[in-house]
């Protein structure tokens, strides 16, 4: 029988739209009309108004911002796809901390659940048991990852691990050996990885 490929997967930025939310939410409360596209590298900070400046890094603790997130153009055929054939799908996501519990009147929401929700949401065919949380995810097994991280990128190549680069304006400078710029993208390369024999598949679906 065929060895399956353990597939890694990413969530802000990868399944999830999420830098188009929190930027929503810093443009509405700054008065600003920033894209992602300022962003030439990870620190947000320097790309946003002074009067906000380290605040926007609170918006990762901002109550249910995991919650209700826009998938990513065409991440959940794909999804299903790679589960049809047989991959294994693990989500390998980082979470914020310092997003505390404050008895019966705490208005909060805890992000790792969030997250959780939003994927039985959005990918039911993703047990929620597959999800992993990581910041350092070169830590864990699989074939191949799917992330937008600079540092995670540099570092699983520095590893010789096989990662996906999903491209977004701060990665840009980040050098990539594989690098997607759409979830057509990331199945191409999957299927070219892992599925040869299904070549005649592959351009077929977009
Ligand atoms: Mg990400």
């Amino acid at each position: 029988m065929k060895k399956q490929p353990v597939i890694l997967v990413d969530m802000d930025d990868v399944l999830a739209e999420f830098t188009e939310e929190w930027l929503r939410r810093y443009n509405e409360d700054y008065d600003d009309t920033i894209t992602a596209e300022v962003f030439d590298g990870w620190d947000a900070v320097k790309s946003v108004k002074p009067e906000c400046g380290v605040n926007i890094l609170d918006y990762f603790k901002a109550p249910g911002i995991y919650r209700h997130l826009k998938p990513k153009a065409g991440s959940q055929a794909v999804m299903q796809e790679l589960i049809d054939l047989g991959a294994d799908v693990m989500i390998v996501t980082d979470s914020p901390m310092g997003c505390t519990f404050g008895g019966q009147d705490w208005k909060g929401s805890n992000p790792t659940d969030d997250k959780r929700a939003w994927l039985m949401e959005h990918f039911p065919m993703i047990p929620v048991e597959n999800v992993i949380v990581a910041r350092k995810k070169w830590f864990v097994i699989g074939d191949v990852l799917i992330d937008d991280k600079p540092a995670t990128i540099e570092k699983f190549q520095e590893m010789n691990r096989k990662i996906i680069a999903m491209e977004m304006p701060y990665n840009r400078k980040t050098p990539a050996r594989l690098r997607a710029k759409t979830w057509e993208d990331v199945r191409e390369i999957l299927l070219r990885e892992f599925y040869p024999e299904l070549e005649v598949a592959v351009g077929s679906n977009g």
